[in-house]
């Protein structure tokens, strides 16, 4: 068994070694993202596992002949070619429910900091001295609307946080849970009719060709003026030039995203401009990722949200134990879904 980890510090390594405990005869350990512009000399690997930074496309899935199994060590899947993986047959392993609680903390810490203005005011000391709270009122979020747009793992427990701050929740899912919406005391509305009641409106859906920009330049109009947007989910679910035009137009009051549209391109522009054969809709996408760093309500974090030690630990549990059922009984724990 060759197997091949990317995206992958040298503490995760040894405790991958550790816990691992299979007959491998190659056990390699790449710290850089896998890509069509980053493949590694050895590509004799059955196994590779990666994370979301990679992009394991067509022309990656092509360069690794013997490969039988991707597993990314995420819930998001969408940096994998699931259509060629399944053409070759290729089993494909992924981590649910690692961080149910560790994406929803993270949402809050992002509404939070906007309904508060705790960035302007910790940014206000550092770069002023200034002591003082002029212009830095917020709202609470008691009594305030939160909805919630694909009431999931995550989801959820954002809906029990929110309980806890005393809100009231509104959910929009594509599979309505009746049951658990009585225990939790929410209820699921139509997307426009959470846009149009909701405070707080906080992403958990996935990205799919059906949730490609769910927020959109058309129904951005509907959400309530003054409102703000968390989006933790992945950076395409909201059209990002909908979201300046939004902030622009006084309906967003603010707007806080961990993910990007794009988001490959701003960590690595200079690579993008000068190989990347970048396609106008792509720029403009650049340009307003920009804006929005660059507009005073907008706080964005890289992809942070995941990030925790308990997080990252039950993610590696759970790697190991998709490549291992692999190996045992040629099928991954947690495949994929297919839809
Ligand atoms: P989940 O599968 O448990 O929940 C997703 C929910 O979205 C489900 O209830 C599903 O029915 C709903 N949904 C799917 N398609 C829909 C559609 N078209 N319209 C309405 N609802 C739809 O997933 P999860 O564990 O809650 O994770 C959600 C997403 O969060 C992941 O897919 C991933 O992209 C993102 N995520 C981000 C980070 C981060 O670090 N920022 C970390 C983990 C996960």
């Amino acid at each position: 068994m060759k197997i091949a980890f990317f995206e992958i510090e040298p503490w995760e390594s040894e405790y991958v070694e550790y816990k691992l405990g299979l007959p491998v005869s190659d056990l390699r350990f790449t710290p850089g993202k896998l890509n069509v512009n980053n493949l590694p000399p050895h590509r004799d690997a059955e196994i590779i596992s990666v994370f979301v930074g990679s992009k394991v496309d067509v022309d990656v899935i092509h360069a690794f002949p013997n490969l039988k199994l991707i597993t990314t060590r995420s819930t998001g899947f969408d940096h994998i070619d699931r259509q060629i993986a399944g053409a070759k047959e290729i089993k494909l392993g992924y981590v649910p429910g690692y961080g149910d609680n560790t994406v929803a903390e993270f949402a809050f810490g992002l509404i939070l900091t906007l309904s508060r203005k705790i960035y302007d005011g910790i940014d206000r000391l550092r770069e002023t001295g200034r002591f003082n709270y002029d212009g830095l009122r917020g709202f609470d979020l008691k009594g305030k609307t939160l909805g919630v747009i694909g009431a999931g793992r995550i989801g959820m427990h954002a809906i029990k946080i929110a309980k806890g701050f005393g809100m009231d929740v509104l959910a929009y899912d594509a599979f309505p849970n009746e049951k658990i919406a009585q225990e939790l005391g929410f209820n699921y509305v139509s997307l426009e009719e959470l846009l149009s009641r909701s405070d707080v409106i906080t992403i958990h859906v996935p990205y799919l060709p059906s949730t490609r920009h769910l927020i959109n330049s058309e129904n951005i109009k509907k959400i309530k003026k003054g409102a703000i947007l968390v989006n933790t989910s992945r950076g395409a679910v909201a059209e990002t030039e909908a979201l300046v035009k939004a902030l622009k137009d006084g309906i967003l009051a603010g707007v806080g995203l961990d993910v990007l549209e794009e988001e490959g391109v701003i960590q690595d522009e200079a690579g993008f401009v000068l190989y990347g054969h970048p396609e106008e809709h792509n720029l403009r996408t650049a340009l307003a990722n920009h804006v929005l760093i660059d507009t005073p309500n907008v706080v964005i974090t890289p992809h942070n949200a995941f990030n925790t030690k308990e997080a990252i630990q039950r993610i590696l549990d759970t790697d190991i134990e998709n490549i291992k059922s692999f190996a045992e009984k040629g099928e991954v724990k947690y495949p994929v879904p297919e839809k």
